[in-house]
C-alpha cells in the first residue's frame, strides 16, 4: 500500500524509546530507560477535588468549545510565574496554550519550516524534537553540547554559511538527554548570534523547575525576547497525562501559530485546563516542586555514587536538574549491544545512538534517575556494572 503515503513522512522513523520501553516492561528488569516522571509525585487527591469543584462550576464553560488561545486565566497564571521567577514581563497575549509542549514543536514545524531548510539542532538532542519536526523535512545540522552548553566554533561555522539556518532547537536546562545545561555566558553568547544572524531558537524548557543544585538561570528568552519561542509544560511539575504545555511567543509569530492550532485541534481540551487552574488555586506549586526536587536530587546523587563504585572509570554527567544523566562508555562499546547483553541482567537503559544527527556515535546512554528509589538505583547500577565488565 506504500504509494497512498505522503512523501513527508516517507522517513520519519517511530519512537525508538517506546520500542525499548516495551521490553523494559518486564516487571524484573529495574529500568533507568523511561523518560516518566515519578508517579509517586502526581497529586491526585488534589486533582480530584479540582475536577470536581469545575464540574460543579461548569456553567463557566468548562464543557464547551473554547477559544484556541487557551483558558484566560491560565495564561495569566504562565505569565505571572514568569515574573516572579525570572522578572519577565509577559503578556498573557503572546502565550497559547498546547497539547503538551510536544505539540508546540508541531505547530512550529508547520508554520516555519519547508523541505530542505536548514534547522540546527543540539547533539545528542531530544527524539522527540527530531521525530516531530522531521515530519517538515528539514535538514538538521547537529552542533555539539558541551558541559556548558552549545559549541559556539560549531555554531559560528554553520552561521557563517551563506545560506545558513533560520533556526535552532534546543533544550537549555537539564537537557533530555544529557542532563547537561547552558551557562549564563553560553546564553548570552547564543541570544548574541540568534540577534546578529536573524535567526529564531525553540528554547525547549519542561524541565527548568526541577532544579536540585545552583541558581536559576535566565531564559535565552529573556535575552533575545523577538528571537526566541520558550516551550513550557505542566508535564513533570504536575502530570503528564493532563497533555498541558505552552509557547511564550514574540508578537510576530502568534497569529500564525494560532491559525495553525485552530487548524489542528481547535484549542486544547479546555476541562482539563480549567482543572490544573483550579488546582494551581488552591494549591502551592512551589511546595509541591521543592517535594520533587528534594527526591530527584537524591536519587540522582545516589545514581552518581554507585556509578563511582560500581562502573569506574566510565564518564558521566553530573546534571544539577531534571531528570538524566549521560554516560559515556569506552569508545568500543557499542550501547545496543550493551542494552541486549543489559535486558538479559535485568537492568535497562537508552542507548545513545538515537539522539544524534549524525548517528555514528556509539558509546552513550542514557539513564533517568527519576523513577526508582535510592536502594534500587544502587542495585540497578551494580547490575550495570557487571554487564559491562562482561562486555569489556
Ligand atoms: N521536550 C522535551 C525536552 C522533553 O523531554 C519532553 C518530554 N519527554 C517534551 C518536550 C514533551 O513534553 P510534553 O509532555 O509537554 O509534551
Amino acid at each position: 500500500m506504500q504509494p497512498f503515503f505522503a512523501q513527508r513522512f516517507a522517513k520519519v522513523e517511530p519512537s525508538f524509546i517506546r520500542e525499548i520501553l516495551k521490553v523494559a516492561m518486564n516487571p524484573d528488569v529495574i529500568s533507568f530507560a523511561g523518560g516518566l516522571p515519578n508517579p509517586a509525585f502526581f497529586p491526585h487527591e488534589q486533582l480530584a477535588v479540582a475536577s470536581t469543584k469545575v464540574l460543579q462550576n461548569h456553567s463557566n464553560g468548562a464543557l464547551q468549545y473554547a477559544a484556541t488561545e487557551g483558558f484566560a486565566p491560565l495564561r495569566q497564571y504562565i505569565a505571572d510565574r514568569y515574573f516572579k521567577q525570572y522578572g519577565m514581563q509577559v503578556s498573557p497575549d503572546n502565550i497559547l496554550i498546547t497539547n503538551g509542549s510536544q505539540q508546540a514543536l508541531d505547530l512550529l514545524g508547520k508554520v516555519l519550516v519547508n523541505e530542505g531548510d536548514n534547522l540546527i539542532i543540539e547533539e545528542p538532542g531530544y527524539l522527540g524534537a527530531i521525530q516531530a519536526l522531521s515530519v517538515y523535512q528539514p535538514n538538521f545540522q547537529g552542533v555539539a553540547l558541551n558541559d556548558d552548553g552549545l559549541d559556539l566554533a560549531e555554531l559560528d561555522t554553520l552561521l557563517a554559511e551563506p545560506n545558513h539556518a533560520r533556526m535552532l532547537y534546543g533544550v537549555t536546562n537539564f537537557q533530555n538527554p544529557t542532563g547537561l545545561s547552558y551557562s549564563l555566558e553560553n546564553r548570552q553568547a547564543v541570544a548574541e548570534r540568534l540577534i546578529k544572524h536573524d535567526v529564531l531558537m525553540i528554547e525547549d524548557n519542561p524541565y527548568g523547575e526541577l532544579r536540585f543544585e545552583g541558581e536559576h538561570l535566565p531564559p535565552i528568552a529573556k535575552l533575545a525576547p523577538d528571537n526566541v519561542v520558550l516551550l513550557g509544560s505542566f508535564s513533570k511539575v504536575v502530570v503528564p497525562s493532563f497533555r498541558l504545555g505552552w509557547m511564550l511567543m514574540p508578537d510576530w509569530l502568534c497569529q500564525k501559530v494560532t491559525i495553525a492550532k485552530q487548524a489542528s485541534d481547535l484549542h486544547t481540551n479546555g476541562f482539563v485546563q480549567q482543572v490544573l487552574h483550579s488546582y494551581l488555586q488552591e494549591n502551592d506549586l512551589d511546595e509541591h516542586i521543592e517535594r520533587i526536587r528534594t527526591v530527584y536530587g537524591r536519587q540522582k546523587v545516589a545514581m552518581e555514587n554507585a556509578l563511582l563504585k560500581y562502573c569506574p572509570g566510565i564518564e558521566f554527567t553530573r546534571p544539577e536538574g531534571g531528570m538524566f544523566l549521560w554516560l559515556k562508555l569506552p569508545q568500543h562499546i557499542n550501547a545496543m549491544e550493551l542494552f541486549d547483553v543489559a535486558i538479559k541482567e535485568n537492568v535497562a537503559f537508552v542507548p545513545g545512538q538515537p539522539f544524534y544527527v549524525r548517528p555514528d556515535i556509539l558509546n552513550t546512554a542514557r539513564l533517568s534517575y527519576a523513577g526508582a528509589d535510592e536502594a534500587t538505583i544502587e542495585e540497578g547500577i551494580k547490575r550495570l556494572g557487571r554487564v559491562i565488565s562482561q562486555v569489556l
